[in-house]
């Protein structure tokens, strides 16, 4: 068998690759776009039909391509937290998907009593909040009836995104899920590692409408393809998926994903450690049976700034331009820009603030601007690291980096610049779905860790340039006035 599968099911597209286990890269992929709806502000649903038929499209794409005798498996990587409610009878949603960013039950969150916040950061490694699965499930339990006439009739089934996929693909054989999936449902002990009885008790959420939690190098299910039965194995959330593709296996080893947002992740080992900055505590990839953790900041925006000043300013006529345009200048002449379109998220937490460019001069042109947000992603990535070393204790030592804006030279530079520390630029830039794919071939026996550790090729290292490190560290600082000045 030459070939594994990596289906990726993000948020606005799904992707299927095809990884060539002895060329040891991707050789194939397919790709669809998938759709997302806002009825109301604030809200955003997805339609979890469309999201298996399109999975079901790309994947089959990738099987002609490679001939379903060569293919050995396929791993599955996903957008987490998103909920989807099926008939466990039909494999039918009964309800649209709750999207990760849906902020609905914000209101419900914020009432829930002390006492429940303190047990779910406890047992969950996690912050209260609308983003995760649990409020999602009951709002459905309190509005859709024919959720509540599924459940009396014992044919519900609640779930992640992977484990509706794999539902799907298996016709029902399969109602699993990982562990990285489940640490995002609010549901989880992350500590004891299964769903946590007085959390379902007191959300009234009942356990049998729930997947198996297994590992994430553990087989799911096949698929049965003109007879012949490919396995499902290797699933995982797509930020520890991306953690476990970066090769960040042990502790102390860390990434940054410049995508939309801005997700760092730390791996802390086999243990555990609760945040005391705003990070959240969430279960890492677990192979072979080894508990695994990590440490979560993420900032909502960091390459939306960009599509912003390219879509909405028109400073801009595409993301890759910002590059050239930033080094067109020496600074940004004393501009800064906090990225708080929609609040800060970590460390701040702050649902309310709002963007802002300060310190604009007569001299500030357009290279200025564009300059200064791409500036606030790399600052934004220092608050996080911080809380990060603070939290963990240990220092980092490099960082590596992907996602989509991890292209630009000049940011990723910066980056280096403003934490001391290298910024490790991957060859292969799908990390999410490189780690969907190792996950694939270690469940099936066809790698083990230590190979995984050596197929991370560097593209790029970008080095702390020394002369600049006081003039970094005094703008950092300016710019934390700035996001001070945002949260008034
Ligand atoms: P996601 O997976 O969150 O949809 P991607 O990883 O595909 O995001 O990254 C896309 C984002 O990266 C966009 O917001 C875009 O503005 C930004 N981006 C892409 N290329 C560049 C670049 N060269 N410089 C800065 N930002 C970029």
């Amino acid at each position: 068998m030459k070939y594994v599968i990596a289906l990726d099911a993000g948020t606005t597209s799904v992707r299927a690759f095809v990884y060539d286990i002895a060329a040891k890269a991707f050789v194939h992929r397919a790709v669809q776009e998938i759709g997302q709806s806002f009825p109301h502000p604030g809200w955003v649903e997805q339609d979890a039909d469309e999201i298996y038929y399109k999975c079901a499209y790309v994947l089959n794409d990738c099987i002609r391509f490679a001939g379903a005798e060569n293919v050995a498996g396929v791993g599955i990587t996903n957008q987490r937290e998103t909920v989807v409610m099926w008939n466990r009878e039909t494999g039918e949603p009964v309800c649209p998907a709750i999207g990760w960013q849906c902020r609905r039950t914000g209101a419900w969150c914020a009432a829930l009593d002390e006492e429940t916040k303190a047990l779910v950061h406890a047992r969950t490694g996690l912050v209260p909040d609308a983003y995760f699965s649990a409020s999602k499930i009951v709002w459905n339990f309190q509005h859709i009836a024919c959720v509540k006439e599924l459940l009396r009739a014992g044919k519900l089934c609640a779930g992640t995104i992977d484990s509706y996929l794999i539902f799907k693909f298996t016709e029902g054989r399969s109602f699993v899920t990982d562990v990285t999936n489940a640490s995002r449902t609010m549901l989880f002990n992350v500590h004891a590692m299964q769903w946590d009885e007085e959390l379902l008790h007191r959300f009234r959420i009942p356990r049998g409408i729930l997947a198996e939690v297994r590992d994430s190098d553990a087989h799911m299910g096949e698929i049965d393809v003109g007879g012949r039965r490919i396995p499902i194995a290797g699933v995982a959330g797509d930020q520890q998926a991306a953690l476990f593709g970066q090769a960040c296996l042990n502790a102390g080893e860390g990434k940054i994903t410049y995508g939309t947002g801005l997700f760092l992740l730390f791996h802390t080992g086999a243990e555990c450690i609760a945040s005391e900055s705003g990070l959240v505590t969430t279960a890492a990839c677990r192979v072979r049976g080894k508990k695994a953790y990590a440490l979560e900041g993420s900032s909502f925006h960091a390459g939306s700034g960009i599509k912003w000043l390219r879509d909405k300013l028109g400073l801009l006529s595409s993301a890759a331009e910002s590059e050239a345009l930033a080094q067109s200048v020496p600074d940004t002449g004393g501009v800064f820009f906090v990225p708080a379109f929609t609040g800060l998220g970590a460390p701040y937490w702050a649902p309310d603030a709002r963007g802002l460019f300060a310190g604009i001069t007569q001299s500030t042109g357009r290279a200025e601007l564009v300059r200064a947000v791409l500036e606030s992603i790399a600052y934004s990535a220092r608050d996080l690291a911080d809380c990060m070393q603070r939290d963990s204790g240990v220092p980092l030592a490099s960082v590596r980096c992907d996602g989509g804006a991890s292209a630009n030279d000049f940011l990723m530079q910066f980056q280096a610049d403003v934490l001391g520390k290298p910024v490790d630029r991957p060859v292969e830039r799908e990390s999410t779905a490189l780690g969907a794919a190792f996950l694939c071939m270690l469940a099936l026996g066809l790698t083990d860790e230590a190979e995984i550790a050596s197929l991370r090729r560097s593209e790029k290292i970008f080095f702390p340039d020394p002369s600049v490190r006081e003039r970094r560290e005094t703008s950092y600082r300016q710019y934390c006035m700035a996001v001070r000045r945002a949260l008034l």
